[in-house]
């Protein structure tokens, strides 16, 4: 509740578009209205996803795939289009073993207690897994 947008650099960009609270206005590619050259993802980009690490862990995946077809040759409207999250993901630990969440199985959940909230997140709050994927020891 309350977040806003670092949107500096946007607001630098010709013809870019922004929504009320200040994401920019992107097209299905992620692309800022009027602009072919620049794509818009996270917090900034106004994409159907909330303002979450958890939306950009769908959209950044997407947006390498995208340019990677994009350098061999295809044309960008010929891609797939972005989708965002039907249903995503809500992990709200309450310490090491309480809390709730909503996991993205169905359109509406389901919302399930504190023994999968703190196997999946509470328990590690993430940190192995992002100390692997940096490479710290
Ligand atoms: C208290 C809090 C708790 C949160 N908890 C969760 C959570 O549990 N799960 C979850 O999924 N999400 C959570 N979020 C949301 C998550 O932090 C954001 O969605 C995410 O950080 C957005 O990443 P971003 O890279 O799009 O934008 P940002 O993190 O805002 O990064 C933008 C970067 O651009 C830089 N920048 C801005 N202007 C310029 C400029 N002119 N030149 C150069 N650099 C510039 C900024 O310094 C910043 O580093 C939380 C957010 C807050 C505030």
């Amino acid at each position: 509740m309350g977040a806003s947008p670092a949107n500096e650099l946007a607001r630098g960009l010709l013809g870019v578009e922004f929504d009320p609270i200040g994401r920019v206005r992107v097209d299905p590619w992620l692309r800022p209205a009027g602009r072919t050259d620049v794509f818009a993802l996270g917090d900034v980009a106004a994409t159907g996803d909330l303002m979450t690490i958890v939306a950009i862990t769908r959209q950044a995946p997407w947006l390498a795939k995208t340019i990677k077809a994009i350098v061999a040759g295809r044309r960008v409207e010929s891609l797939a289009r972005y989708a965002p999250w039907p249903s995503p993901p809500i992990l709200v630990p309450l310490g090491p073993k309480r809390g709730a969440s909503v996991l993205p199985l169905t359109k509406s959940g389901p919302t399930v207690g504190g023994f999968l909230t703190s196997l999946i997140k509470g328990k590690t709050l993430f940190i192995p897994r992002y100390r692997k994927e940096f490479g710290i020891k």
